[in-house]
């Protein structure tokens, strides 16, 4: 067994307004959250899954807009760092060797230099589009300031490898434990799932490849604040409307996979 135990961690807090456009009620502020995981390993130290908002976008270091932070509502709580929560649960942050992350956006790659000697594994097409910001989108989506420590980056691209039949990367340079990458891409160009296989099941963190639960349960409409921000922010539409319909499938497909996205507070609270 390679992986001796999985912890779910809120490493950012968001309070979008208004609230009822946000799966909420009222015009008060809804609440999102940035569901991370910190996965122990027996032979390669901590491995934290996304990392949300970090030490320097807390204290400002970052560039986080204006507009960002009235729109979002960041509460930029150093406590829920993930160096926060690492030291809280009795963890050296430095033992934390590997950052596996869905994509860089700015609410997914803010703790990359809260670790700066740990490895960041991520699909070789977002990590292109972040450092190219080409588009006016991306140089808004994507901080310069949060990789400036300049990390060691480990980048991968589908190389036949598949997982219950979807293209992926089912093997992380330096990891043993069963941790990979099923790209998803359309939210950014190079967006992935993460894979972890921990006690038999399967754990598959979408990121931002869907908002809400009701866009995979169906058991309700997704509330329209998060289907505008997720048109407004998507970077190929066809892409992430095939990668939510692969995630749909997945679900209705095997019994052994825990699906769940990085903002949706109700499926946070299925593991907390
Ligand atoms: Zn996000």
């Amino acid at each position: 067994m390679s992986i001796r135990a999985v912890h779910h961690l809120n490493c950012a807090t968001m309070c979008p307004l208004p609230a009822v456009l946000f799966g909420g009620s009222g015009l008060g502020r809804g609440r999102m959250i940035a569901h991370c995981l910190l996965v122990e390993t027996e032979r390669d130290g901590l491995v934290l899954i996304d990392t949300g908002f970090g030490t320097r976008d807390i204290e400002g270091q970052t560039g986080l807009s204006r507009a960002f932070k009235r729109l979002a509502g960041p509460t930029l709580d150093h406590s829920e760092t993930a160096i926060a929560q690492v030291t809280a649960l009795g963890f050296d942050p430095e033992d934390v060797r590997h950052l596996v992350v869905t994509h860089l956006d700015l609410d997914h790659a803010g703790g990359l230099p809260d670790f700066p000697t740990a490895k960041v594994h991520v699909h070789a097409r977002e990590h292109a589009a972040a450092m190219a910001r080409s588009a006016r989108r991306e140089r808004e989506r994507y901080l310069k300031a949060q990789w400036s420590h300049g990390p060691h980056w480990e980048v991968y691209t589908e190389d036949g490898d598949t997982w219950r039949g979807l293209p992926a990367v089912t093997k992380l340079r330096g990891l043993d434990a069963d941790i990979g990458l099923l790209p998803m891409h359309g939210h950014t160009r190079g967006h992935s799932a993460i894979l972890v296989h921990a006690k038999d099941r399967w754990l598959v963190h979408a990121g931002d490849a869907y908002f809400h639960h009701h866009a995979i349960d169906g058991a309700g409409k997704v509330p329209l604040g998060f289907r505008g921000f997720e048109a407004a922010v998507q970077m190929d539409p066809a892409a992430r409307r095939a990668s939510a319909a692969a995630l749909r499938q997945l679900r209705t497909s095997y019994a052994d996979i825990d699906l769940f996205c990085a903002h949706d507070p109700h499926e946070f609270a299925r593991y907390v």
